[in-house]
């Protein structure tokens, strides 16, 4: 209880020590400091690699560190184990599930061999399954795996992807939406799906993208995202796996689909650039807690959210367009959200 408390409240530090570790992209030491602090208003610092512009939370969590603040965090999620994940993610997950099927048209095909790691309640493979597609999810979360099995039928490997075996080149699509960034070792997740895809196949990746906006800086950080890509960030990351975005034009953005290189094929990116960092440094202002509370945007934000939550929460003729949408897949979802945030 001490821990979820100090996990909760404002200005107090989170209860991990972590350690310093190199940048997981390009190995360098080198860091400069975007922020101190957390959307929880806690302490919390992000740095990003001098030379290539990764952006990680420092000093990183140990393994055992986040699997405790997971267990903490989603504690009620844990006791909840066997009924229904609450109506305000399952419509969210849907809602994103749809997105994503509308990106893969093309590829999901019945027959088709389907991997979505970090699947959470399935619905996107739900979906992939009606289309005639064999599915296949890896979900660390026991509730989350269990209800994709119970509710959609599904075959969930309940488990890290560290330890899920599959065999090399054995899937035509692969998906992994907003986890990435959740990952201690996105490099080696990133090399594992890139193996996992047969030679022809593509694989979606979805992270948040890092790049500065309106939001003030701390509101952009938080203790599960222990990494920060940018759409630079991302695809020299996925370069270095073999992948490249299957579209020319979707280098500009942090939700793509890609493809194998053939051969010597690459991207122009070059792994390390320093004007990346220096841009996100000069990107995201040092703002203080107290203009931002005082100046009113705390209760606009707050209030903005909780439209969110009700809306997903308690709309049903929304959630009627949804059902009738999920038994027409061509009809195309135009929604993203985040479905963990
Ligand atoms: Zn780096």
């Amino acid at each position: 209880m001490k821990q979820l408390l100090q996990s909760l409240l404002p200005f107090i530090p989170y209860p991990y020590r972590g350690e310093f570790i190199p940048c997981n992209l390009c190995g360098s030491e080198d860091k400069t400091v975007i922020s101190s602090k957390d959307r929880r208003w806690k302490p919390l610092k992000t740095v990003a690699c001098t030379e290539c512009g990764l952006m990680r939370t420092d000093p990183m969590p140990t393994e055992e560190e986040l699997n405790r603040y997971y267990r903490d965090e989603y504690r009620f999620d844990y006791q909840l184990a066997g009924k229904r994940p609450p109506k305000f993610h399952l419509v969210r997950s849907m809602r994103d599930a749809k997105n994503r099927v509308t990106k893969l048209e093309d590829w999901l095909k019945p027959g088709a061999r389907v991997l979505d790691v970090g699947c959470g309640t399935g619905e996107f493979l739900k979906l992939a399954k009606d289309r005639g597609c064999e599915v296949v999810g890896i979900e660390p979360g026991s509730s989350y795996a269990a209800f994709a099995r119970s509710e959609y039928g599904i075959d969930v490997i309940n488990s890290p992807w560290q330890d899920a075996e599959l065999p090399q080149a054995s899937f035509d699509v692969i998906t992994c939406n907003q986890v990435v960034e959740h990952l201690r070792d996105p490099m080696a997740a990133l090399a594992a799906m890139s193996d996992w895809l047969k030679p022809e196949g593509v694989a979606y990746i979805s992270v948040p993208d890092m790049r500065p906006n309106s939001k003030p800086t701390f509101e952009r950080f938080h203790f599960a995202h222990i990494y920060g890509f940018t759409p630079d960030t991302l695809h020299v990351a996925m370069a270095r796996t073999g992948l490249i975005a299957a579209q020319p034009d979707e280098l500009e953005s942090t939700s793509t689909v890609f493809r194998k290189t053939d051969g010597d094929e690459t991207i122009t990116l070059p792994l390390q650039d320093q004007s990346r960092a220096e841009a996100l440094s000069a990107g995201y202002p040092n703002d203080t807690i107290v203009r931002y509370f005082f100046g009113g945007r705390y209760f606009r934000d707050t209030a903005h959210r909780f439209h969110k939550w009700r809306r997903d929460t308690f709309c049903e003729k929304k959630t009627q367009t949804e059902r009738q949408s999920h038994q027409h897949p061509e009809q195309p979802a135009t929604l993203n959200t985040d479905a963990r945030a």
